[in-house]
């Protein structure tokens, strides 16, 4: 007889269950993804380990028990599948999640050299377009949750 799992994965570190729908942390570097935390704390702790010159963490939420069987398929390294309805976009936003750079690093570069008489880092674009990611999916979360298609102003706020 099978035995029903009611947690969807443990956390690397600590071992504690990580429940289905339920928010946790991955490394951002890439071959870090296979771990999964299930804090910030416990994330942090395989950062002197791995030896990161610059890493975060990111947060994810597991997937809804009816759908990790799909996830445990497609392997570890495809993020986030909320919901049946978005699997085929969801391999799209997933490959777009990975580390791209949403900002525009010319016009940031010329804003700060103008306005400040200062240069920037490339990994400024790198954190904020991780900023921005993380502000967008907090915005899609609630757009979601009231019916909208379209991601507004205010759920930014
Ligand atoms: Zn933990
Ligand atoms: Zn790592």
């Amino acid at each position: 007889m099978e035995v029903e799992q009611n947690y969807w994965r443990k956390c690397s570190t600590c071992k504690k269950e990580i429940g289905f729908n339920t928010i946790y942390q991955v490394c951002n570097v890439s071959t870090c993804k296979k771990w999964v935390y299930c804090s910030v704390d416990c994330w942090n702790l395989h950062n002197p380990v791995m030896n990161h010159k610059s890493s975060w963490a990111e947060e994810m939420r597991s997937p809804r028990k009816e759908n990790a069987q799909a996830i445990v398929e497609a392997g570890p390294r495809r993020i986030l599948i909320q919901d049946k309805s978005q699997t085929s976009q969801s391999s799209l936003e997933g490959q777009a999640n990975e580390g791209e750079i949403l900002i525009v690093a010319s016009k940031l570069k010329q804003y700060i050299k103008d306005k400040y008489d200062m240069n920037t880092s490339a990994n400024v674009m790198e954190i904020l377009s991780h900023k921005v990611r993380r502000l967008t999916e907090r915005a899609v979360e609630k757009a979601r949750s009231e019916g909208r298609k379209t991601v507004m102003d205010r759920d930014y706020e």
